[in-house]
């Protein structure tokens, strides 16, 4: 096996709780707009409900008909806009924030992340973890069709690193879009299987199978 020289994480589900980032954007949502859609209840408590449900893609337009107000789809759009904006409180898993602060000596360090970029940048920003990697690449930034699995992002990031390849490992937590560009490249590729993630039994792509799991940073 070629020597590891750069490590590069996924940021989602592998370096901090993407559920915690659902719920903080529900406390901001809800405090936003308690009053416009006139409800008693607690407004973030029903949101947090229905993410563990199936309509956990739709949680905005399903409160909105719960509050039985009209203009579904304007106010739900700014509810979306407001959520991906909002600063987020998000903190870094415990296993991720050490493994950072130990491997940070011994090699080159990366961040590969996919979503909106508003979103990711203010992820980023509140996880405090720019200055504790080398090089920090937001798919989004180049496009939406530069997402994951597109590679581009891997090329870029062997060459900021000035890594090759074969001496580069990505760790992150989706089989379904995470593996297929740097298996492909030649990277080495670890999953992280936390028991919270949000993507839990999403099946595995064309060419994403990594080659090892791992269920905590601690080992890596
Ligand atoms: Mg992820």
């Amino acid at each position: 096996m070629a020597k590891t020289k750069a490590i590069v994480f996924d940021l989602d589900d592998t370096l901090y709780p993407e559920r915690a980032y659902a719920f903080s954007g529900f406390e901001a949502v809800s405090r936003a707009f308690i009053s416009r859609l006139g409800v008693t209840f607690d407004l973030a408590a029903r949101m947090r409900e229905l993410f563990d449900t199936s309509d956990r893609h739709r949680v905005f337009n399903v409160i909105v008909a719960e509050c039985g107000i009209g203009d579904e789809v304007g106010i739900v759009r700014e509810m979306i806009a407001m959520f991906r904006a909002h600063r987020p409180t998000i903190r870094l898993h415990a296993d991720a924030d050490a493994a950072l602060s130990r491997l940070r000596p011994l090699y080159k360090l990366g961040a590969i992340t996919d979503g909106y970029a508003v979103t990711q940048h203010a992820k980023l920003d509140a996880l405090g973890i720019r200055q504790r990697v080398d090089a920090i690449i937001v798919t989004d930034d180049f496009g939406r069709e530069f997402w994951k699995p597109h590679p581009r992002a891997f090329e870029e990031m062997s060459e900021r690193l000035d890594v090759a390849h074969q001496h580069c490992v990505y760790v992150a937590d989706n089989p379904a879009k995470d593996f297929v560009a740097p298996n492909a490249l030649g990277w080495r590729t670890v999953l992280i299987e936390r028991p919270d993630r949000v993507h839990s039994g999403n099946p595995i792509a064309d060419g994403g199978v990594p080659d090892e799991t791992v269920t905590t940073l601690e080992t890596i």
